[in-house]
C-alpha cells in the first residue's frame, strides 16, 4: 500500500509519531492508501527547512525562479494521464474532469506564476516639491498553505505558485482526505532537481498539523482555502500573531434567469454550474432563482435534462458525475436533503444514494438533485451543502433577483442570465459577491483578482493580487528637490 510521506528539505520522511490515517477511494469507499500523520514536530522541521532555503532562494534572479517553476510545471505535464488517474481515484471526480480541468490548471498556475515572477514589479509615485516615493517589494519569508480537497493539485498549486514566484519559501499541506497528488508533485519536484527546502509538503489532520503551520513564528503568511468555520478558527489563532491571512472560505451562490436569456446556453452551462465536481465546486451555483414568467419552461427542462445524468464509476471514460469525496460527506449531503424536506421543499429529482453494482457498491454516490418549494431564509438556502444538489426558486422583478441572491451570508460568486446589457451591468454591480458571470460560468481569466465577501473570505488571490499577498510593501521616500 502507497505511503504519503512528508517532503521537506528535499527529502521525504514519515511523521514524527510513525502513525498513518487510512486514505479512502470514494469510488468504492476501500482504503487504498496510508498518510502519514502528523503534527507539530513534523510542522516545525519543515518551517526550519524552509527558513534555511530562504536567504539563496528569495535573492536569485527572478529568471531562475522563472527556470525552476517552469521545471516543475513540465514535470507535471509530462505526468498528466498519471496524475489525472490519481486525482480522480483520490477524490471520486471524473477522470475526464481530471484530465480536462484539473491537472491541466495546476500545469498552468506554475507557468502563470513562473512568468508572474519576471514581470511582477512596484510603484514609484513622483511628489512635487519633494522628490520620489517608490515601493520595495520584499517576499515574506516563510508562507504556509492550506487547502481544501474539492480540486486538490488545482487550488494547492493556485497558491504554492505565487508565493515561489514572489521569492517565498513554502510549508504546505493538502486536505488528508485527498492528499495523492500533492505527494506526487513532492515527486515531481525532486525529479526535476527543484531546490531543497523551498517546497515543503508536510500531511495529516487540520487540528493536528494545520493548525501548527498556521501559528508557527516562522510563518509570515497563510494562505487558506477552506470551509468558513475553519477560517474563523484560523483568524483567532494566525490572525492574532497579526500574520498576513488570505483566506478563500464557503459560499451558497445564486445563479439568476431573466427571462430574455439565451435559453439553450444557459441550460447547458447551468447543468455545470449545478453538477460539475458532483457539485463540489466552491462556485458551483446551488441556488438558481428563475424570472417567474420562464419559471416553468425551464424547471421543466432543467428536471428532465438532469434525471437523465448518469452517475459512474470515476475512472470510465464516459463518466461525467462521478462520486463524491467521503463518506461523511455523503452522510452531510443525504441529511440536508432530509432537511429539505422537512422544510417543505419537493424532491423534483434525485434526492438519494445511489448504489453502482459490483466491486463499487460501498461507493459514494447521490443522485443530482433539484428542490424546489423553499423560502430563501431556510437552512437548506442559506447553509453551504456542497454536492449535487440545487433549489429552484422565482423572482418577478431584477430588485427582487437581487435580493434574494444577496440574502445569505456568503458572498463568492454569482451567475446572471441576461440579454439585456443594461440590466447584466446593473446586477453584476448589485450582486454582493466578489465574482460575478454574465451568460458564462467558471471562465478564468489567471490575471483577474479572485476571492468572495462578507463570510466567503478576505483578501484576493489572481494575477498581481496573490503576488501583493506575499509581498511586504515597503516605501521608501526620497528627498531630492531644493
Ligand atoms: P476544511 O476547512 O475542512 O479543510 C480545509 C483545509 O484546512 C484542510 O487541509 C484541513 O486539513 C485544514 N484544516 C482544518 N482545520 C484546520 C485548522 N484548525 N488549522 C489549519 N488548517 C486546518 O474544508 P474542506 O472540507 O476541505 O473544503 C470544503 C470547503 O472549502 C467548502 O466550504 C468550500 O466552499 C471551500 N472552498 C472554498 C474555495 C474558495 O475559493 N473560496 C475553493 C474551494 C473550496
Amino acid at each position: 500500500m502507497t505511503e504519503i510521506l512528508n517532503f521537506y528539505g528535499g527529502e521525504f520522511h514519515p511523521a514524527d509519531s510513525g502513525a498513518w490515517l487510512d486514505n479512502y477511494d470514494p469510488s468504492c469507499g476501500k482504503v487504498y492508501s496510508k498518510i502519514a500523520r502528523s503534527g507539530a514536530s513534523d510542522a516545525d522541521k519543515a518551517v526550519k527547512a524552509a527558513e534555511k532555503a530562504f536567504p539563496e532562494w528569495s535573492s536569485l534572479p527572478a529568471s531562475e525562479r522563472f527556470r525552476h517553476m517552469k521545471n516543475l510545471a513540465d514535470g507535471i505535464r509530462n505526468n498528466l494521464e498519471t496524475y489525472a488517474r490519481a486525482e480522480s481515484k483520490d477524490n471520486g471526480k471524473p477522470v475526464s474532469l481530471a484530465r480536462s480541468v484539473d491537472i491541466p490548471r495546476a500545469v498552468s498556475n506554475f507557468e502563470f506564476y513562473a512568468a508572474g515572477a519576471m514581470h511582477y514589479a512596484s510603484s514609484a509615485h513622483y511628489t512635487e516639491g519633494l522628490g520620489i516615493n517608490y515601493t520595495l517589494r520584499r517576499p515574506i519569508g516563510v508562507a504556509g498553505c492550506i487547502s481544501p480537497w474539492n480540486l486538490p493539485l488545482y487550488l494547492f498549486s493556485w497558491k504554492i505558485a505565487p508565493a515561489l514566484a514572489a521569492g517565498n519559501t513554502v510549508v504546505a499541506k493538502p486536505s488528508e482526505i485527498t492528499p495523492m497528488t500533492a505527494f506526487m508533485l513532492a515527486k515531481t519536484a525532486r525529479e526535476v532537481g527543484f531546490p531543497p527546502g523551498v517546497l515543503n509538503i508536510i500531511h495529516g489532520l487540520g487540528p493536528e498539523v494545520g493548525e501548527p503551520i498556521c501559528v508557527h513564528p516562522g510563518v509570515g503568511a497563510v494562505s487558506f482555502t477552506g470551509g468558513t468555520a475553519t477560517g474563523k478558527r484560523i483568524i483567532t489563532q494566525a490572525g492574532t500573531m497579526f500574520k498576513k491571512l488570505s483566506l478563500e472560505l464557503g459560499g451558497k451562490n445564486p445563479n439568476i434567469i431573466f427571462a430574455d436569456c439565451d435559453f439553450d446556453k444557459m441550460l447547458s452551462t447551468t447543468l455545470r454550474s449545478s453538477f460539475a465536481n458532483q457539485g463540489q465546486i466552491c462556485l458551483c451555483g446551488s441556488r438558481i432563482l428563475v424570472e417567474k414568467s420562464l419559471y416553468a419552461e425551464f424547471r421543466d427542462a432543467f428536471t428532465a435534462k438532469v434525471s437523465k445524468m448518469k452517475v459512474g464509476d470515476p475512472a470510465d471514460e464516459h463518466t461525467r458525475t462521478g462520486a463524491v469525496v467521503s463518506e461523511s460527506h455523503m452522510e452531510k449531503i443525504l441529511s440536508y436533503i432530509e432537511i429539505a424536506k422537512s422544510e417543505g421543499g419537493k424532491v423534483l429529482c434525485g434526492g438519494e444514494r445511489v448504489r453502482l453494482g459490483g466491486d463499487l457498491s460501498e461507493g459514494y454516490y447521490i443522485a443530482p438533485t433539484v428542490i424546489e418549494g423553499l423560502e430563501q431564509e431556510c437552512r437548506t438556502n442559506q447553509e453551504e451543502i456542497f454536492g449535487p444538489v440545487v433549489t429552484l426558486d422565482t423572482f418577478e422583478t431584477e430588485a427582487e433577483a437581487v435580493a434574494k441572491a444577496n440574502a445569505t451570508p456568503y458572498g463568492l460568486a454569482a451567475t446572471l442570465w441576461t440579454s439585456d446589457l443594461n440590466r447584466a451591468h446593473r446586477a453584476a454591480e448589485a450582486v454582493k459577491a466578489g465574482i460575478v458571470w454574465v451568460n458564462c460560468w467558471l471562465e478564468r481569466d489567471l490575471r483577474t483578482p479572485f476571492g468572495g465577501v462578507k463570510q466567503s473570505g478576505v483578501g484576493r488571490e489572481g494575477g498581481f493580487d496573490a503576488m501583493d499577498f506575499f509581498t511586504e510593501p515597503k516605501n521608501v521616500c526620497v528627498s531630492y528637490l531644493r
